[in-house]
């Protein structure tokens, strides 16, 4: 039941109704982490989620470093393939490829990855219930017997009771509504599951493709997951018909039109404003549904995971909080958590996606062209590095991101100059680590 400090009162009050430590609702990468960090520390968690697992998500499926090394450990990932090249071009033109010995990331498929860690959350102890779909919180009200508790009311009127709830369910999260959450950015991926013959499949093995897009801060990739290529695009919303067009003409000049998706889905992200709240009272939010995501890349499955844990341990704090005071301190602890490590890598992102969408020929010729670019591109896949670390340790990186900020232009022009300056001539093969090759 709830922690050792229960009273008489609520231990009568747990058997009339049981009350959860913790409920997670939704059971994506975050959900599953939270799960899985309540139970080890021994709680009573419940998961709730409304689809069947496992269940499709639109996803890349790309997994970098800081993925990684948050997941639970003995987690053995499902890979479809590992990348050691990427094949840059700037939309379809002044395409080049750079091969890594090490490998950089790994793909994987969603549905398999998710429902790997729900079951880690499951070997921990975390009870799992699908087909529940959360209509609401409340934490005042009828439905609350105590101070202490959080009614969680799902859709068709049953009531569960819980402690202390994590919101984890996704970027149209209806608890993340119920905490107040803000965001400043919202983006569109399009994306299609491209079934492909062996000689296709090959072609594309161990390495994936980023295509800068047509529209400002908009970009394209292709991922091989051996028979399958993932291939998708996102762009900020409102130009929908702009970015469905994008990856029409992506997949044409790919030479993938004439194979039928088995899949074509949309889904939209959402970046927290940087004062947006992570928690109401007893309840916490993470992953998507808290808007923490990387503002450039739009890469999530690190930010899920990572928040994930923090959100399931502070949540068996709050569980055990037996006043507002104290469970307002938990909750602070969490955001002060949360801010400190992905707060300061969102904020360098959003950086990185203004200077992007101003000038994303630059950074194409970087990546292709300035060995310390694709270096630091390579590292911080491989999460030896961050961009918050880079930008905080290399001069060079601080001046190109302050050279894009409005209005000094000459800066700009600095930074890219300095790029220009650094580019080897003719030779761009690191021999010790890398080649490239231009196709
Ligand atoms: C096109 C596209 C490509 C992407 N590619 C990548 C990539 O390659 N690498 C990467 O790191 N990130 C990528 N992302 C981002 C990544 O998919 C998300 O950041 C990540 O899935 C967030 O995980 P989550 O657990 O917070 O939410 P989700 O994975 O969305 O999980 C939320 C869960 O909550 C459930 N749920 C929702 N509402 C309720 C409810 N009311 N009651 C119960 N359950 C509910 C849902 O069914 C779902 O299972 C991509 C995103 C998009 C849109």
């Amino acid at each position: 039941m709830s922690g050792e400090n229960s009273s008489a009162d609520d231990v009568q009050a747990d058997d009339v109704q049981r009350v959860w430590d913790v409920v997670v609702v939704g059971a994506g990468p975050a959900g599953a982490s939270a799960a899985y960090a309540a139970a080890v520390a021994g709680r009573r968690v419940l998961l709730l989620e409304k689809a069947e697992l496992p269940r499709y998500k639109t996803c890349g499926g790309g997994i970098i470093g800081p993925s990684r090394d948050a997941l639970p450990p003995g987690f053995e990932l499902p890979l479809k393939d590992r990348v050691h090249a990427v094949t840059f071009s700037n939309n379809g033109r002044f395409t080049r490829t750079r091969r890594s010995k090490q490998m950089m990331f790994g793909l994987i498929n969603r549905p398999e990855f998710d429902q790997q860690l729900v079951e880690h959350a499951q070997k921990a102890g975390a009870e799992l219930r699908t087909g529940a779909a959360v209509q609401r919180v409340e934490q005042h009200g009828s439905a609350v017997p105590d101070r202490r508790t959080v009614a969680v009311v799902l859709q068709g009127g049953e009531t569960l009771l819980a402690r202390a709830v994590v919101g984890a369910d996704g970027s149209a999260s209806r608890i993340g509504a119920h905490v107040g959450v803000k965001v400043d950015q919202v983006d569109l991926g399009l994306e299609a599951e491209i079934p492909v013959p062996e000689t296709v499949a090959e072609d594309w093995r161990g390495r994936v493709l980023i295509d800068w897009g047509p529209m400002p801060g908009s970009y394209g990739w292709v991922f091989p997951k051996g028979d399958t290529l993932t291939v998708g695009v996102i762009s900020a919303r409102g130009e929908g018909a702009a970015t469905k067009r994008y990856l029409e003409d992506f997949v044409a000049r790919l030479g993938l039109a004439g194979f039928e998706p088995s899949i074509s889905s949309g889904h939209l992200t959402r970046c927290r404003a940087d004062d947006s709240p992570l928690s109401r009272g007893r309840v916490l939010v993470c992953g998507d549904a808290a808007g923490l995501l990387e503002p450039w890349t739009r890469e999530g499955i690190s930010f899920a995971l990572r928040s994930g844990r923090l959100a399931g341990e502070w949540a068996v704090r709050i569980a055990e909080a037996h006043d507002a005071v104290d469970t307002r301190r938990q909750a602070l602890n969490y955001a002060f958590a949360v801010k400190a490590g992905l707060g300061v890598e969102m904020s360098v992102g959003k950086s990185m996606l203004a200077a992007f969408e101003r000038r994303p020929g630059l950074f194409h010729a970087a990546l292709t062209g300035f060995r310390p670019a694709w270096r630091a591109f390579k590292e911080i896949t491989q999460g030896r590095t961050s961009l918050g670390e880079l930008v905080r340790s290399h001069p060079l990186a601080q001046r190109a991101l302050t050279a894009f900020d409005p209005g000094p232009a000459a800066k700009a022009k600095a930074a890219a100059e300095a790029a220009a300056k650094e580019r080897p001539a003719g030779e761009d093969t690191d021999a010790s680590d890398e080649d490239a090759v231009t196709s």
